[in-house]
């Protein structure tokens, strides 16, 4: 007989693929609003927005088969709906605790599989279990076999090659913008004014807090956005994807990104479909290996593994702080005020936050991030405020993208070696340094650069921390032989403007 008990649907589970599938296509489905949860931290404005707006544009969508609740807690809400209920797997250990609860006071029937995800945790587990290092590429190139995406007959990968990250890390050009087609933009309705306008009272009213401005809605909400959004990045701009992966220009908030994971963690889009998808690109010819393979990579690769880090290293890890990092975030970093920021490339990916709730990889990583880690800011409330400052962020997406890869804060386990860079990256890698009132070759003095400087103070701080790093031995041997480097250290400790 087939199972009618209504799904409940959390905001990051809005897409066909958990409420149209064969089993759950029967169901009544519950959505609820949690006025604690939107509450609870100080969110972009532009992402509870957003979150609000994916929920109620799919109760709309679903009409009669639908019940959105808008209650003080989940708890509450359920208690309201009245039934028991199933649900997918949520995405956060304290989600999944709320859920194991509910199971026990029978208010949840039963806690079904993610289909967000393109590997299910118990198979992550079973390859993860008796390995001595975990490596994303080699889980990588076991995705690419398993699902067979990008490979021949024979097993081995299209092309010949599994990586071509060497052919993705070319310059920006000499242009102030890209010169790509633009992303898509969805076009607000009234549901989005409804949402404007209940954000507005419960601000007016003090019962949210949250950082940024209010702005038009650039991220895809419903299904038919989302499925639009990628069209148009897969047939427009994956071609100049690759190449310009990690580039920057400070005109150019976008560059060739795909802007999907805003839809892709509210899951209005099937992960593997979207893989599936890039890799036809190909095949017709619309995009390169360099650039298919690349954007593969980004979803089958480092989603995922992100995700299944976090339910494998556990809820402990959030607490790793392996270089003792305990700078507390400064005001202006919290509130996201660029104002007194006078270098150029943080000041515009603060800015971008700020106004958009987003910035792109390589801003978090080698801008945003690369400045926390050479201040020493404490990894767990940076993993918060990355979490609530940008529109995809969600609790799994950050402990490994924070604690491990932007902050090192494992000690090693997301990443072989620290994402730490001086002024000289960021000028080799973008167009910031050209109107920027330091100089990144410059270290000592009024004109030093942040980011040069501040390298070097770091690298000094956690020498013999990092001692035992193979792939530190060279940048460890340069401070050795800098001439002025207690100089440094003593001006970039008493540093307070950058
Ligand atoms: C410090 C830091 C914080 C980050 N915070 C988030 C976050 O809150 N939410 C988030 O989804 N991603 C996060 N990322 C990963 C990545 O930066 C974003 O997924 C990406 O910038 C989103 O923009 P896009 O859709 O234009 O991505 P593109 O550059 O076009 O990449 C395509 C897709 O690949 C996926 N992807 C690529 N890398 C990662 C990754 N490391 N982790 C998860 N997904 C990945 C995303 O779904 C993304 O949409 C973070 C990375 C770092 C270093
Ligand atoms: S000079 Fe330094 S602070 Fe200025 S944009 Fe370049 S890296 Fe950033």
């Amino acid at each position: 007989m087939r199972d009618e008990t209504p799904l409940w649907l959390f905001g990051d589970q809005l897409g066909r693929h958990f409420h149209a599938t064969p089993e759950n296509r029967g169901r009544e489905v519950l959505l609820i609003e949690s006025e604690a949860a939107l509450a609870r931290r100080p969110f972009h404005r532009q992402k509870l927005h957003l979150v609000l707006s994916a929920m109620r544009h799919l109760a709309g969508e679903l009409g009669d088969r639908a019940t959105l609740v808008r209650a003080r807690t989940y708890r509450e809400g359920l208690a309201r709906f009245g039934r028991p209920v199933v649900v997918h797997e949520p995405g956060s250990h304290a989600a999944e605790r709320l859920v194991a609860g509910l199971i026990e006071e029978g208010r949840v029937e039963a806690e079904l599989p993610t289909p967000g995800f393109i590997r299910s945790r118990r198979d992550f587990a079973a390859w993860a279990d008796g390995r001595g290092r975990l490596v994303m590429e080699d889980f990588y190139r076991d995705q690419r076999r398993r699902f067979a995406i990008l490979v021949e007959p024979d097993g081995d990968p299209v092309g010949g090659r599994w990586n071509l990250d060497r052919d993705n890390r070319e310059p920006p050009p000499h242009r102030a913008v890209l010169g790509v087609p633009r992303a898509y933009r969805p076009r607000e309705d009234e549901v989005d004014r409804g949402v404007r306008d209940d954000l507005d009272r419960l601000l007016r009213t003090g019962r949210i807090g949250p950082v940024g401005v209010d702005g038009p809605r650039l991220f895809a909400a419903t299904h038919d956005e989302a499925r639009r959004a990628l069209r148009r990045f897969l047939t427009t701009r994956l071609a100049s994807f690759g190449p310009h992966q990690d580039a920057m220009l400070a005109g150019d908030w976008t560059m060739s990104h795909a802007l999907l994971s805003a839809p892709l963690n509210l899951g209005l889009l099937d992960p593997l479909a979207v893989v599936r998808e890039a890799e036809t690109c190909l095949r017709s010819g619309e995009a390169p290996l360099n650039s298919v393979e690349g954007f593969v990579r980004q979803i089958l690769g480092w989603r995922e593994w992100i995700w299944h880090l976090y339910w494998y290293l556990g809820p402990s890890y959030l607490g790793r702080n392996a270089l003792d990092a305990r700078t507390p975030l400064p005001d202006w970093w919290r509130r996201l005020d660029p104002s007194r920021v006078s270098a150029r490339c943080l000041r515009t990916a603060l800015a971008g936050v700020r106004d958009r709730a987003y910035a792109h990889h390589i801003q978090r990583l080698m801008v945003l991030g690369n400045f926390a880690l050479q201040r020493g800011f404490a990894p767990r409330a940076l993993t918060e405020w990355f979490a609530t400052a940008f529109v995809d962020g969600h609790p799994w997406v950050m402990p490994a993208n924070v604690i491990g890869m932007s902050q090192y804060a494992d000690g090693g386990v997301a990443a072989t070696k620290p994402y730490a860079a001086g002024g000289a990256y960021i000028n080799a890698m973008s167009d910031y340094c050209r109107d920027c009132r330091y100089d990144p070759r410059i270290r000592l003095g009024p004109d030093a650069c942040p980011f040069t400087a501040g390298y070097w103070a770091w690298l000094d701080r956690n020498a013999t921390r990092l001692a035992g790093n193979r792939r530190m031995s060279r940048p460890l041997s340069g401070l050795r032989r800098l001439a002025d480097r207690e100089a440094v250290v003593e001006q970039e400790e008493h540093r307070r403007r950058y």
